[in-house]
């Protein structure tokens, strides 16, 4: 029999559905895969079931349905400042996984180098070498995560024509500032070359921090094709519903694969998404102040049981060294031994590097109800000796 393809014949099962299972196995609580543990908030979730009864049920536009489309772009100038055309700059996407890969396949011509930084989400590296393209990673490290920016400006070349750039990032919590942005904008100019930047946590940003879309900075309009997701804002990560902002040409050319790959997305989840975009402030403030709460209860849990908790600025997630408590193995290790003997997952940090070297750090994620948070910490601290 002949052989799949070898490039994503290559890769394991992600550690997300790995680590998940373990603590399905073992009914662990679940602090590995990000997604809450509570629904959307429901005057959304009546929109999606209202507009799956109403219809319509069939194939929406390919770029997907105005009424989102609009809200993309108004959602845009409300937040940022940026003036979007809804029709030839916005696209509907199932996922912002989607959204990325289209953008990949659309833009990268193999032999294309690309730059990422590690430690980096699952599926961009998969994607970029399907496409042909040649990773240039870049990597960034507890307990700073500091952007290099010499090694950054060494991995451009003429040949390069992308750089994914995470933002909130996963899954180190960190909030890329303006002068990071600023010093990414001129390498970009210098190199003509592409930004595809995620920002699925745009509104998970804490401490009264700014989310800046690279996309704000002077000359950056034209280069970069921004990302969004409703799992994310919604707090519904099953949905699967992502956008993607950019000039038109960029669009064209994502929209390529696009068509090719979804077509489209479910109608009544993307009706239930444009609502969900025009909701006034206090729903966006709301999340990030739940989600910063959740930070803060779950980091303060996590170093009264020992560890040494690092940073986070956004996103569901933050960051501990548990050198601290005592254990001496790998993060994989501590990670399958925290899952079978105190009953909680998380996440090992080398999983987000190609060379797992970075290995004493675990990815906690905190978009839990707050009695799990807690029963989580009582399990840890039993565990490890600090109730
Ligand atoms: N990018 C990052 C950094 C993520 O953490 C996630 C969450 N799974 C995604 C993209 C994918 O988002 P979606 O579920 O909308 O495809
Ligand atoms: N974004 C989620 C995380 O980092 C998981 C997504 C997935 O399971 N593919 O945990």
């Amino acid at each position: 029999m002949k052989p799949p393809n070898s490039v994503l014949s290559g890769y394991g099962t992600t550690i997300f559905t790995v680590m998940s299972a373990l603590a399905v196995e073992h009914g662990a609580i679940n602090l590995g895969q990000g997604f809450p543990d509570e629904e959307g908030p429901e005057d959304i979730r009546r929109s999606a079931a209202y507009a799956l009864m109403e219809g319509p049920n069939q194939y929406p536009p390919m770029l997907g349905t105005p009424d989102l489309r609009q809200a993309v772009a108004d959602h845009n100038r409300r937040f940022y400042g940026l003036d979007v055309d809804w029709q030839t700059e916005v696209m509907v996407t199932s996922g912002a996984t989607e959204a990325l890969a289209n953008a990949i396949l659309g833009l990268i011509e193999p032999g294309d180098e690309v730059i990422l930084i590690e430690p980096l989400y699952d599926s961009y590296l998969p994607m970029v070498r399907r496409a042909g393209g040649k990773p240039k990673l870049v990597r960034m490290e507890p307990p700073d995560w500091t952007l290099p920016r010499g090694e950054l400006e060494d991995a451009f070349s003429a040949k390069t024509k992308l750089i994914i750039l995470n933002s909130p990032h996963n899954p180190s919590g960190k909030v890329f500032d303006r002068g990071e942005l600023v010093f990414i904008a001129e390498l970009l100019d210098t190199y003509d070359a592409y930004a595809l930047c995620d920002e699925v946590y745009e509104h998970l940003v804490f401490d009264d921090l700014d989310h800046v879309p690279l996309m704000t900075l002077p000359g950056m309009r034209e280069r970069c094709l921004r990302v969004g997701s409703a799992g994310k804002t919604f707090s519904a990560t099953g949905w699967k519903v992502g956008y993607l902002t950019s000039a038109p040409g960029l669009l064209t050319a994502a929209a390529k694969a696009h068509q090719f790959v979804t077509f489209t997305t479910p109608p009544n989840l993307q009706t239930a998404t444009a609502y969900g975009l025009r909701k006034g402030d206090d729903y966006f403030e709301g999340l990030a102040a739940s989600q910063q709460g959740k930070r803060d209860r779950l980091g303060e849990g996590l170093k009264s049981a020992g560890f040494r908790v690092l940073d986070s600025q956004g996103t569901y997630f933050l960051t501990v060294d548990f050198q601290s408590v005592g254990f001496n193995g790998t993060d994989e290790e501590f990670c399958r031994h925290i899952t079978t003997e105190a009953g909680v997952a998380a996440v090992p940090v080398s999983a987000f590097y190609q060379v797992a070297d970075v290995d004493h750090f675990a990815r906690f994620c905190f978009c839990k109800r707050d009695d799990v948070l807690d029963e989580a910490v009582d399990r840890l601290k039993s565990h490890f000796g600090r109730a």
